[in-house]
């Protein structure tokens, strides 16, 4: 699956995936969708909002997440939806429309507070919480949790502990950037094992990433897929495919950004421009990738990682041998 031989890919290529010419590849783009209300981005969070207006925000979400099971299932992919408890909680209907589409359900917290905000027993309690409600609702196990923000970063690797504690199988928090609000540069860019300082482990899915210059930049979705031409996500996700061991590009969206009508947050510069540009052309463009690519569940393409080969982060682990990870 890997081109070993081309160390440096330094000029973008005709876009294409799977990357095999084999008739029935394995899926190796993760697609994923973090189901939150519109008001519950970080860059609102030191807003406040009227139960009124939260409702007109709740009430879009329904839909927009039905136009993009509505695109998934006409084009057969499964996808996996990170879903926030408390909307699970008032739109239940929604996460079992999600799940009966043959969709994973997996957790995004149960209020979308960050980690960084929560101490290791309030996490434990969040993260409960949210996976208990949506194992109720759809009778089946959830795998998967994705944080807030991607708020597992340096000081909270405490949080891998209790996500290995909670027998999930992935995590998929930690972004392998440098950015202002998340990012752990230096983890690795495919699917690799990372352990806590107490020693848990657990199997993690990071967002694509594109490598230039030394540099690890955010392509694998939100903001950056609206911001920048396409053609910089297709060349992270050739990165991995290339030179990613396993070959593996996990990619994220949030319904969100596909509602162009949604009713503009209060938010200045820099906040503004992260949220908003691109939302215009957010459906058109999500329609191309997916009549482009070859995707799964995070699930599904977990089980089919080997765990033990993976690399770590940190590189070097606890003790030398890592047995029986799966
Ligand atoms: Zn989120």
């Amino acid at each position: 699956m890997n081109d070993s031989n081309q160390v440096v890919d330094s000029t973008p290529a005709p876009f294409s995936f799977p990357p095999d010419s084999g008739t029935t590849p394995e899926p190796c783009v993760i697609l994923s969708f973090d189901v939150e209300e519109h008001y519950r981005i970080e860059a609102a969070s030191h807003l406040s909002f009227s139960p009124e207006v939260k409702a007109q925000y709740a009430a879009r979400v329904g839909p927009v997440t039905r136009w993009i099971l509505e695109q998934l299932g006409e084009r057969d992919i499964k996808a996996t939806f990170f879903i926030v408890g408390e909307l699970a909680k008032n739109d239940p209907g929604l996460v079992r429309d999600i799940h009966s589409a043959g969709h994973e359900v997996a957790s995004h917290g149960w209020d979308h507070r960050r980690i960084l905000a929560m101490t290791p027993g309030e996490f434990r309690e969040d993260l409960r919480c949210s996976v208990d409600l949506l194992q109720q609702i759809t009778g089946e196990a959830v795998c998967g949790y994705r944080a807030p923000t991607f708020s597992v970063v340096q000081h909270t690797t405490w949080a891998i502990d209790i996500l290995a504690e909670s027998g999930l199988l992935y995590d998929s928090s930690i972004y392998p950037v440098c950015h202002d609000r998340y990012g752990i540069p230096d983890a690795p860019c495919s699917p690799f094992l990372v352990e806590g300082p107490g020693g848990g482990r657990i199997l993690e899915l990071p967002p694509a990433t594109l490598r230039i210059g030394g540099m690890n930049l955010p392509v694998g979705g939100g903001g950056y897929f609206r911001l920048l031409p396409t053609l910089f996500l297709k060349w992270g996700i050739r990165q991995s495919f290339r030179h990613g061991d396993p070959a593996v590009a996990t990619l994220y969206f949030h319904p969100w950004e596909f509602d162009p009508g949604q009713p503009r947050l209060p938010l200045q510069g820099l906040s503004h421009v992260r949220t908003y540009s691109g939302i215009r052309r957010g459906r058109r463009r999500l329609v191309a990738l997916l009549d482009e690519g070859h995707f799964g569940r995070a699930a599904d393409i977990a089980r089919r990682i080997d765990g033990a080969k993976c690399s770590t982060y940190p590189r070097t682990l606890s003790s030398e041998i890592v047995l029986n990870y799966q």
